[in-house]
């Protein structure tokens, strides 16, 4: 059906290609989440930008299949894959541990998370701290342990970036795992900018609905479970109160992570890109 939505596959000419000095291949960015979605979209286009990629997610095969598009679409920079749990401090250090053994960890991106939909009253605390753990405990302790390394390098020493939503700037019901964890990384991603000295900078990225595997399956089954089309759960459930009618590609966002860590936005320290659509500062 012309109708269903599709979770897209990248093609080169989408990616954003930046002259930066800093990205070149003796430079490592870890990539959380890059199993899939945004982190796999994020991981490719700082491959194509010559970087060294630590791709990690703890779906091995979603791995796999990363490393599978970078080789098709024959990128310049290299992809390691790291399966681990970010659930697991020590599996979270080893992912430094292995970017440090790739050239100077000059690039953090914190991409990995999931959702959990139901009432404050019934909400399962380990799903909670399951959720805490993947979007705040662990972009927190990677950051801790990847600090070190970007004050030791030179200059400008390094840069963490975090993934945000627009539930990072106002909430929906039914989502307190997810709100409170997208209000702590701007937090997180403030408090990186104040320690970071004007050495290590800091910036998060927001955005409302992202043709991701995720995304894309619940379109499908809320469409099934409302008897609608899917382009009309697009527009009339999910894009109601924006301005426009269209769901972001995963690329889209990845292009805006690649330009926050370029050189290109030595000033962006602290702050959060909003790329919703006017979805959050209109109505
Ligand atoms: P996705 O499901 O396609 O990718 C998320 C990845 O995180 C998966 O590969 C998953 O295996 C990984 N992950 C989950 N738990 C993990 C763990 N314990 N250890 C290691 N990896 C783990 O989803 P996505 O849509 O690409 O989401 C990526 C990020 O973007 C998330 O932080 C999400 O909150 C955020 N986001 C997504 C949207 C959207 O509409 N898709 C909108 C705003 C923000």
């Amino acid at each position: 059906m012309a109708d269903e939505i599709h979770s897209p596959e990248l093609d080169r000419d989408e990616i954003l290609t930046l002259e930066s000095p800093q990205f070149s291949p003796d430079r490592v960015a870890i990539v959380t989440g890059a199993g899939s979605g945004i982190g796999r979209a994020t991981a490719l286009a700082l491959a194509h930008n010559r970087l060294t990629v630590v791709a990690t997610d703890v779906d091995e095969e979603g791995l796999e299949e990363t490393e599978r598009r970078k080789e098709e679409l024959d990128l310049r920079g290299a992809i390691e894959t790291v399966t681990g749990d970010l659930t697991y401090d020590g599996d979270v250090e080893s992912i430094v541990t292995a970017a440090s053994e790739l050239g100077e960890i000059t690039y953090l991106a914190n991409i990995a998370g999931f959702q959990h939909v139901a009432p404050l009253e019934e909400f399962p605390m380990e799903t909670y701290d399951a959720m805490q753990r993947v979007m705040v405990r662990a972009p927190t302790l990677l950051a801790k342990h990847c600090l070190p390394h970007m004050r030791g390098g030179e200059e400008p020493a390094g840069v963490v970036a975090n993934m945000c939503s627009i539930h990072g700037h106002y909430v929906t019901r039914d989502k307190v795992a997810y709100n409170t964890a997208k209000f702590a990384i701007r937090g997180l991603t403030q408090s990186i900018a104040a320690e970071g000295d004007g050495d290590v900078r800091s910036f998060s990225v927001s955005t409302a609905y992202v043709k991701t595997p995720l995304v894309v399956n619940q379109i499908a089954d809320t469409a099934q479970q409302r008897g609608i089309s899917e382009r009309e759960v697009v527009e009339k459930v999910m894009l109601e109160e924006a301005r426009t009618t269209e769901l972001m590609d995963p690329i889209e966002v990845a292009n805006a992570f690649a330009f926050g860590l370029s050189d290109h936005a030595r000033f962006l320290n602290g702050a959060d890109l909003l790329f919703d659509g006017g979805y959050t500062l209109t109505y």
